[in-house]
Parts: structure tokens; sequence; C-alpha cells
């Protein structure tokens, strides 16, 4: 085996084993590690920076919508629990509780969050007096606990970090727009930021949020077809305002309750947008939250090595500069090879080679992680070529992926087809429904499929139910998922 292939080799192909892939790629390129704590996962400094990136534009839009950050306990007593009976319902089997704190028994026992809304219900009716003091907007980063049965690195952890937004609202109207609004902020973030595209659309009851009326999902197509549902955005109506009794004089003097809403995204992110861009060479990740956006390789022969090596560093400084995440590898022990293969696995999105011929012609040359592509620039104009090459590789990762996820939706009409699709063709299906928990199970338990959501812009309306063949209710997007 020739040393520079060393890095692939290592790598499960994706072809083989798909999810031996996943661990392979992240675990090589230090993005986590296993905790002693079963189901909770490290974060290693290149992975939580990735993090840090999505968490960096994520808030700054919360903001520029209105939005501010404010941070709640992470201990929640049982009884907030006890008041909204849906949620307790669903939440019960993920807690976990602190029965005992300096070796006495708690009165009451209190629950690591899960998620706020119960006590995020406890403060707004204490905030809450008049319409004047709605909406409330509020968001909160912070980290929560579900005892989850089946874990998977970034996925599905035990513990993992995310953002919660809450809101209370006058009106149904107005929570309900919030619901979409934020829907559509992550929508975007994920097209524009992660190169993510994903399919918008509501849940099925059996699929909803634990306590809301009504839930919204991003869904997105991994490559081994199956659906990651990367956020969520649930209008809670006003359930947890019963509740938690948040209600406020409106503006005809009379005491109503608020409507309130939900929305959250986590550490997951981390793990969708490995799976849908990464390949057999390792991870590719998209340059706005790559760690490293260009890595710069001096090459040539030990007796140029001083001057090549030099003027990297002067244009490494102009680039830093100009605000680009870069960084320089000078090692002499290791081959430009070597090199080139270990930051291909790393999945930084441009590499940039600098040689003694290079110097005399006042050149260096950039390649894309995802193309391949070379492309020889004036060093004068560097800056300018840098950010055009990571905004090329930003654009071609989010074609790729949307390219991949045409390719693998189909419209289908009975369960053998939709069967079919799952175990061979791989990917999302579209059918109708007719809207009954007897259907959406039976779909479960012959095709292994759920359903991701109800689209909000189907590309075709079905007319009949993909299992008893009534007329349908819903064109839903089914898929295996993680
Ligand atoms: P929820 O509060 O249940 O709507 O969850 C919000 C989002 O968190 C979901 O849409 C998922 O993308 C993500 N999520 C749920 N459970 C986990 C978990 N165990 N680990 C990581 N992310 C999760």
């Amino acid at each position: 085996m020739s040393k520079d292939k060393q890095f692939v080799t290592e790598i499960t192909p994706q072809g083989e084993d798909f999810s031996r892939w996943y661990i392979d790629v992240i675990k090589k390129a230090e993005l986590m590690d296993y905790s002693p704590v079963r189901g909770c996962i490290v974060f290693r400094p290149d992975g939580y920076e990735i993090w840090e990136h999505i968490q960096a534009e994520m808030d700054r839009r919360f903001k520029e919508t209105g939005h501010r950050n404010a941070y709640f306990p992470l201990l929640i007593p049982e009884s907030f629990f006890q008041k909204e009976k849906d949620h307790i319902e669903g939440f019960n089997p993920e807690l976990p509780w602190v029965t005992e704190a300096a070796g006495e028994k708690l009165e009451e026992r209190l629950a690591i969050r899960p998620t706020s809304e119960t006590m995020f219900g406890h403060m707004y009716s204490k905030w809450i007096k008049s319409y004047r003091d709605l909406p409330v907007l509020i968001n909160q980063w912070a980290n929560v606990v579900r005892w989850e049965k089946r874990t998977l690195p970034f996925i599905r952890t035990t513990e993992f970090l995310w953002q919660e937004g809450h809101t209370a609202h006058e009106t149904e109207a107005e929570a309900r727009e919030e619901t979409m609004k934020m829907l559509e902020l992550y929508r975007s973030f994920l097209e524009e930021y992660l190169a993510i595209p994903v399919i918008t659309g509501q849940k099925t009851p059996s699929e909803r949020f634990a306590g809301a009326v009504d839930t919204f999902s991003i869904e997105a197509m991994m490559k081994d077809g199956k659906a990651v549902q990367a956020g969520t955005s649930h209008y809670l109506g006003t359930k947890f305002a019963e509740a938690f009794e948040i209600q406020y004089l409106n503006r005809e003097n009379t005491q109503e309750y608020v409507h309130t809403t939900s929305w959250g995204t986590t550490t997951r992110l981390i793990g969708s947008l490995i799976m849908v861009h990464g390949d057999d060479r390792g991870l590719a990740l998209p340059p706005k939250v790559a760690p490293t956006q260009v890595i710069m390789v001096p090459i040539g022969p030990p007796k140029t090595r001083e001057a090549v090596v030099g003027r990297t560093d002067e244009l490494f400084v102009e680039l830093k500069k100009a605000g680009v995440r870069v960084k320089v590898d000078d090692r002499s022990d290791v081959s430009p090879g070597w090199k080139f293969n270990e930051y291909e696995m790393r999945g930084v999105p441009v590499r940039l080679e600098i040689g003694p011929r290079d110097m005399e012609n006042g050149v260096c040359v950039l390649v894309s992680r995802i193309t391949g592509e070379k492309k020889i620039v004036q060093q004068d104009n560097l800056v300018e070529e840098v950010k055009v090459m990571l905004e090329q590789v930003h654009q071609e990762m989010l074609d790729r992926a949307k390219q991949f996820m045409s390719d693998h939706f189909y419209s289908v009409d009975n369960l053998e087809e939709m069967k079919m699709r799952m175990e061979e063709s791989r990917g999302f299906t579209l059918a109708g429904w007719c809207g009954t928990v007897e259907c959406e199970r039976k779909v479960k338990e012959e095709t292994g499929a759920t359903s991701r959501n109800i689209p909000l812009e189907p590309s075709e309306t079905k007319e009949t139910c993909i299992v008893c063949g009534e007329a349908s209710k819903h064109t839903v997007v089914f898929a295996r998922a993680y």
C-alpha cells in the first residue's frame, strides 16, 4: 500500500457500508470521540468549530428577525411537566431525573431539561400581563438531554447542543406566521450556509412534537437515501398558555391566552452535512462552516524551500487579513501527496499549492475539494480568486446535493413499489395518504419508511391512499429515517 493511499483506505467505502463510513470519517477527521456515558459524545475542536460557525450565522439571522437570547435553568421541577398532559406523555420515557443532591433526597424530583417549553411557560406567565408586552421573541442556546434508546454521533445523542426559540403572541395568525417564518429561516440557512436542500412540510399527527397543535419540519436526504429531520418549528396554540396560565389583557380589556411557538435545530446539523456531502475520500465541508477553508501546501525541492515557504507565509497573512480561515502545512517530513490526501479527508474546501516555478511566474494553484479542478491564479489577485473559488465550491455542493435528491425522489402508487424503492433505489417516495393512523402504520410495517412530512409545495398531488386506495387527504413524503 502506498503511503499516500493510507488515509483513504482506512475509510470504509460508502457503497460497502454507509454507517461504517460515517463513523470512520468522523473519528479519523477528529470531529468527535465517544464519552464513557452511553450516547454522549465529546465534540473535538474541529467538530465544535463547525457548530460555532453554524451558531454565529443562525444567531445573526435570529436577531435580524427580532429575537433576543436569554438563558433558562437546566433543572425543571417535576410538577411543571405534569401541567401539559401530551407533553409529559411524550417526554416521560426520555427524562433523566435528579432525585438526590448533597446526600439528601429532594422533596421534588428535578428533570434535566429535554426542551424548555415548561420553564418558558412558567416565566412568561409572570412577564406577560398586557398586549403591550407582546410579542415575546426569545431564543436560547443550550444543551439538553433525552435518554434515547438508539444513538448515533451528532445525529441522535443523549446530550446535544441546540437552540430553542420560544415565542408568545396575541393571535393565532401571528403565532402561525412566526412558526412558518422560522421554518423558512431554517430552510434558507441550510441551503445558503450548509449547501443542503430540504423538503419543508407539516408533520402528520403521529410525528408531531408532544404538546404541539402543528409541527413543521425540514427533511434532508443523506447519501444513503435516508432522511434526517434537520429542524422543527411548532405552533403550540394556547395549550402551554392554558397549562401555565399565560394570560394577557387584550385590546378590548379582556383576559386572553397567548398563542405560543417553539422551534429548534441541533448539533444533528453537523451529522447531516457530513452525510450529505462526504465521499469515499472523507469529509467534504461546506466552505462557510469549514474550520479551515484553505490549506496552503508549499512544494518543491529543499534548495528552494526557504523561498517558497517565505512567499507562502506572506500570502497566508494576506488571506488571513481578508478574513479567510487559512492554514499553512509546511511540514518537511511529510510528502505533498500525503498532505493532499489528509486535507481531502478532513474536507478542507480549497487547497493552495505553490512551488518554485509558480514563484517565478507570480502564480499559485487552487484546487477544489469537490471537483478536483485546478486553477492557476495570479498571486496579486489571490484574495479575490480564493473568495470566488470558495463560493464556487459552495454552489457545486448545493447543485450536487439537489441533483442527488431529485435523482432519488420517486412518485409511487402502491406499497410494493414503495418497498422496492426503499430497498433497491434508496431515497424518498411521494404517496397519497387517507389520513388514518392504521394506513400510516401499515406503510412502516411493510416498507420500513415513516412519514417524513406533508410537503408545503409537493411536486404533484396524489389522489388515492397508497394503502387502502380510498381518496387521499394528503400527499406525503415517506422515507426510512435516522
Ligand atoms: P424537538 O424539540 O423534538 O422538535 O427537536 C428539535 C430538533 O432536534 C429535531 O427536529 C431534531 O432535528 C433534533 N433532535 C431531536 N432529538 C435529537 C437528539 N437526540 N440528538 C440530536 N438532535 C436531536
